[in-house]
């Protein structure tokens, strides 16, 4: 399709070209130097103490879940309304997914109630995601995890940048995870990070993520190991070079990427809460979001699939955030019938408008006109 406005895009520009070229001329091609900076800008930029390049989130979210100790008999409290990998990683560690409800309709982050009344004495973890860049009730669900010693987990896929006093997404759990898949906000095609300010945690992390090894390819090329052991069974979930050095230059431009992602997201709230027809979430929302995701909320009269089409014919590519996780036939087959009225509804009427740091006013304008004419259309 050629759109006029499609749902992502990429901020590259002559930057990415020469780092890569760099990494090419080096001929060295995996984890080296460029990622440990990477990796060492990352931590910095986020105030926490280590940073550990992964292949992609999802691989990150095993980690992270095995580092904190889940496994078979134990119980994880998750979101449904999240990318079906966030659970997928929980039975990758050979333990339970449970599902809880969102807040609300205006707040599409998971419930701290929720979350305390599905707590059982095999819950080992939470898993929390901060939709769209928009934190979760942080006070309350950090509160709940300490009185009860259960561990935490940030899926901070969409929230590079995202913060509430001070405290970035990611480093208020035991562990946080970012993804630099293709159309997240830092964008280097398939890659992710670890996030953590526990040094065994850490220790865990790295061994797992190259097989469990005592000594890495790197630092036997720098003469500072001359063979390995292997220590448990660990996964290849490494980066590689070219990719920490897309997401070198990728993470400079990240504040004021998300910036500009912020201000269309400013944009689009002032227009479109005028309409009659949906609504708009996050309306009034704590803290600063790096603002991942635009989604709406379409009224229950409104037709998702023509509101959709109908943006299509005008060239306005549009998506879903998310269809939940429980109702896939894989869940169901798996767990039977969960009932979750909130997500239930937000994954049946939402809808997700273009959003990158790169969109001009002008299609920023094609948007919002293309959202009065589909819903004129669609009642
Ligand atoms: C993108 C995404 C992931 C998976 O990231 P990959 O890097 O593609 O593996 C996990 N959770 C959420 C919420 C995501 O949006």
């Amino acid at each position: 399709m050629n759109w006029r406005v499609a749902l992502s895009d990429l901020d590259f520009d002559n930057r990415e070209k020469q780092a890569v070229q760099k990494v090419l001329d080096s001929r060295w091609l995996t984890m080296g130097q460029r990622t440990e900076r990477f990796e060492g800008a990352f931590a910095e930029y986020l105030g926490v103490k280590h940073a550990i390049a992964v292949s992609n989130a999802t691989v990150g979210l095993h980690l992270a879940n095995l580092a904190v100790g889940v496994g078979p008999g134990d119980e994880v409290i998750l979101p449904s309304l999240t990318f079906v990998a966030t659970a997928n990683a929980v039975l990758y560690a050979g333990a339970r997914p449970v599902f809880v409800d969102i807040s609300s309709e205006s707040d599409f982050g998971i419930s701290a109630g929720a979350i305390e009344a599905a707590i059982t004495p095999q819950t080992k973890a939470i898993c929390v995601m901060h939709y769209g860049g928009y934190l979760c009730d942080m006070p309350a669900i950090l509160a709940l995890a300490e009185e009860l010693g259960l561990a935490l987990i940030e899926d901070a896929a969409h929230a590079p940048g995202s913060k509430m006093e001070d405290r970035h997404a990611g480093t208020m759990g035991d562990v946080g995870v970012f993804s630099f898949f293709s159309s997240k906000n830092l964008a280097v095609g398939e890659g992710g990070m670890v996030t953590t300010d526990d040094d065994e945690l850490a220790k865990q992390i790295r061994l797992m993520r190259s097989h469990g090894m005592t000594s890495l390819t790197w630092d036997r090329h720098r003469g500072h190991a001359h063979s390995y052991d292997v220590v448990a069974l660990g996964y290849n979930y490494r980066i590689d070079e070219v990719r920490s050095a897309l997401g070198l230059v990728q993470l400079e431009k990240l504040e004021a990427s998300n910036r500009r992602r912020r201000e269309v997201s400013e944009f689009y709230r002032s227009r479109l809460s005028e309409l009659d027809g949906l609504s708009i979430p996050y309306m009034q929302h704590p803290g600063i979001s790096a603002a991942h995701l635009f989604p709406v909320l379409l009224d229950p009269e409104v037709d998702r699939i023509e509101f959709m089409e109908a943006m299509k014919e005008q060239g306005v590519q549009t998506s879903i955030h998310y269809p939940p996780v429980h109702s896939f036939s894989y869940y169901r087959e798996w767990f039977g019938e969960v009932s979750l009225p909130v997500t239930e509804v937000v994954g049946s009427r939402e809808v997700t408008l273009p959003l990158y740091s790169s969109m001009t006013d002008e299609q920023v304008g094609i948007v919002v006109d293309a959202v009065e004419r589909a819903l004129e259309h669609g009642r």
